[in-house]
Order: structure tokens, then sequence, then C-alpha cells
């Protein structure tokens, strides 16, 4: 999933992950996990994520490698936030290659900064299953409670409007470039990251069928 941030690149890839029945793995998920680990690199981790700035790439390359190494990524995954640069779209070729495995597809979410910033400042997650809500279009049943496993809802540190600002520059500068080695490639299929829930699913679908 290529995208800005907010841009729906988490919704999209569970919707896959449940079609395919492969992973999801969410780079930003397991970042945030490993800052609470008490190392050292949890300590850098944190101090990144929480400037809006790509964490450095040997900590975040070294986390994706683990990840895929893992036996249920075998029969493939989505990949939700990695590559977010030319060195590690560098590092995938090269795990992908290692594993016998090549990219199939990569769906590039389109959307308006100004569109971003709205949701965003309204998205709340799970802390403990990882689902996320946006309290205006997808809220939970009850007030900032999920639905899923009932715990009490978050809302990240880095969703702050400032931050927020800062990751969409670094989408810019580093990532964005990413998406003409894809479209060279002829994996690059855009897709509206500003549909209705409703039709998201249906959408995903013709995406990945359209050849
Ligand atoms: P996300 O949950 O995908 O919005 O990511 C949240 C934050 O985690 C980003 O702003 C970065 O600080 C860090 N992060 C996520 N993916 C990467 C990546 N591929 N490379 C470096 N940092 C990342």
């Amino acid at each position: 999933m290529l995208g800005p941030p907010g841009s729906g690149k988490g919704t999209c890839a569970r919707i896959i992950s449940k079609i395919y029945g492969i992973p999801h793995i969410a780079t930003g998920d397991l970042l945030r996990e490993v800052t609470a680990e008490g190392t050292e690199r949890g300590r850098v981790a944190k101090e990144y994520i929480e400037r809006g700035e790509l964490v450095p790439d040997d900590i975040t390359i070294g986390v994706m490698e683990e990840r895929l190494s893992e036996p249920d990524c075998d029969e493939g995954f989505v990949l939700d936030g990695f590559p977010r640069n030319l060195r590690q779209a560098d590092a995938l070729d090269r795990i992908l290659k290692e594993k016998g495995m090549s990219l199939t597809h990569v769906m590039n979410l389109v959307v308006d900064d100004e569109v971003i910033i709205g949701r965003l400042s309204l998205r709340r997650s799970c802390p403990q299953c990882g689902a996320v809500y946006h309290l205006k279009n997808n809220p939970p049943k009850r007030d900032e409670i999920c639905d899923e496993c009932g715990a009490k809802l978050v809302q990240r540190s880095d969703d702050t409007e400032e931050v927020l600002r800062h990751r969409l520059e670094v989408y810019e500068e580093k990532t964005r470039p990413l998406l003409e080695r894809y479209r060279e490639a002829g994996l690059a299929r855009d897709m509206s990251g500003d549909l209705p829930i409703d039709e998201i699913t249906e959408a995903v679908r013709r995406v990945l069928a359209r050849d």
C-alpha cells in the first residue's frame, strides 16, 4: 500500500488481508511495539515517531526482516507503510528475492492533504487489537470504546495537526518517489482514498482485478 498518512492504507490492507487470507503487516504498528520494548532501538524509534520522521532504516528494515521471516508470511502478505523510501524499496526487493517471491500489486491511495488532516484529527485506534475508528464517519458503538475488544480507544500522539503536516512533507520528499519506480515496473494502481466506507471493499476488489 502506498499513499500519504491517513489515506486509508490500513483500511484497504485489512480488507485485502481478509479477501486473500494473508497477514496485514503494518510497519507503524510493529515500530510502535518496538518502542515499548525498553531497548535502545525502542528509545530511538519512539523519538523519530513522535517527531513524525522516518525511523532509521537499520531499525525499520531489521524489524521487517524479522516479521517477514515468520511462517505466516510464506503464502504472501500485504504491506502497509513499507517501503517508505528508496533504500527500503531496495531492501524489500532483496528480502522478496531471498524468499523466492515477488511484488504483485502496488496500490496507491490518492487523497487531498486537507481531507487527510480533517480525517486524522478524528481518528481513534484501539491500543489492544489495532481496530481503527473515525469519530464522525465510523464511530464505535459505545463512546470511545472498541467494538471488537472493549478497550478504551486512544488518539495517536503523532496525529496532532503539527506533526501530521510534517509527516505529509516527509511523504512528499521520501516516499512519493517510490511511485515512479513502481509505475515504471507496471505495478502501481491508483485508487481514491476518499470513498464512502461501504464502497471500499468493492473498489479494492476492482483495482486488484484490473490488469
Ligand atoms: P504509520 O502508522 O504507518 O502512520 O506510521 C507511523 C510512524 O511510524 C511514521 O510516521 C514513522 O515515524 C514510523 N514508520 C512507519 N513506517 C515506517 C517506515 N517504513 N520507515 C520508517 N519509519 C516508519
